[in-house]
């Protein structure tokens, strides 16, 4: 049996400590009010036990890690017909560049960097009655918790700032890859961008990626097939152009926000959660890359 909480308490201890943390990202201006000094890890296993340390309890805003959430909902609704839309390859570019969509003629490389996630969006938003409450009722119910919500001020303080954003729409609009006007679908991805959680809330919401698309409390999201592809997605398309470097030293499917949140999984064991506001310079949280390495490492699990 590996003793999770010991390897938790020793990741949590050694990232309490650290003197280099990375930088609170300030391109949203609400996320820069962050405590930089936060750490928090909560792993749940296949037998919905859950082990903890540091901060886990205290949300934050999740930002792309919503992505992965927003595609679910979205092949829940039209069905591998996605693909038509968006490409499923690795950029190797940050996460908001705009380079490669031009080259491509408006089809994103993936749905989990800015360009695709803005398409998954556009669907969601022709899609869904009520797009963000039908969004938040979607994500209350994959956690089996109804607290859920969007921090308006976190949404608000992105769309005075997201001209990168605003670019990457008006571009898909002129490749015709935007169905809805730019101001609806960027409104409903700020509030999916914005929605705060905890670690254990994270786990909570990334079970069916480990627990072959049934949730905790056994109701099924997605077929065997549809986990297959979006744990894949995560696995080459999660940590932006750091992607190949998170496979390399942790090897496992995930995903990072500039929130400071990182969540990744085992197939069948574990799901995990970490949260450190400070980010390296490739905007994935330095801590939490590093626990996660560690964990890895010391639990002699990874999908490799
Ligand atoms: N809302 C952020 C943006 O679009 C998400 C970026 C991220 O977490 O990677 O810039």
């Amino acid at each position: 049996m590996i003793d999770y909480q010991k390897i938790i308490d020793g990741i949590h201890v050694t990232c309490s400590q650290a003197s280099e943390r990375g930088k609170v990202a300030a391109y949203i201006p609400e996320l820069a009010k962050v405590d930089a000094q936060k750490f928090g890890i909560f792993l749940v296993d296949h037998n919905k036990k859950g082990y903890s340390s540091g901060d886990w309890s205290e949300r934050f805003s999740i930002q792309s890690i919503s992505k992965v959430l927003s595609l679910t909902k979205a092949i829940n609704i039209i069905g591998p017909a996605i693909w038509e839309r968006i490409n499923v390859e690795p950029s190797g570019d940050p996460f908001n560049h705009l380079s490669l969509l031009e080259a491509e003629n408006g089809i994103p490389r993936n749905p989990l960097i800015n360009p695709g996630a803005i398409v998954v969006a556009d669907i969601l938003v022709t899609h869904l009655k009520n797009p963000k409450e039908d969004f938040l009722a979607f994500v209350r119910e994959l956690v089996d918790d109804q607290s859920i919500d969007f921090d308006k001020s976190v949404a608000q303080s992105e769309k005075t700032t997201g001209y990168r954003n605003y670019a990457t729409a008006n571009l898909l609009k002129s490749y015709g890859n935007l169905e809805n006007d730019v101001e609806t679908v960027l409104d409903f991805y700020f509030h999916q961008c914005s929605i705060a959680m905890n670690c254990e809330q994270l786990t909570q919401a990334f079970y069916i990626f480990m627990n072959r698309g049934k949730c905790q409390r056994d109701n099924t999201f997605l077929t065997l097939t549809q986990v297959k592809r979006i744990n894949a997605l995560m696995l080459t398309c999660g940590f932006y152009d750091e992607a190949g470097e998170f496979a390399f030293e942790v090897g496992l499917p995930g995903k990072s926000g500039v929130g400071g949140g990182i969540t990744a999984l085992l197939p069948n064991q574990f799901c995990v959660a970490t949260w450190s506001p400070g980010l390296n310079k490739k905007g994935n949280s330095k801590l939490g890359m590093e626990a996660l390495e560690r964990l890895t490492t010391e639990a002699e699990q990874s999908i490799f």
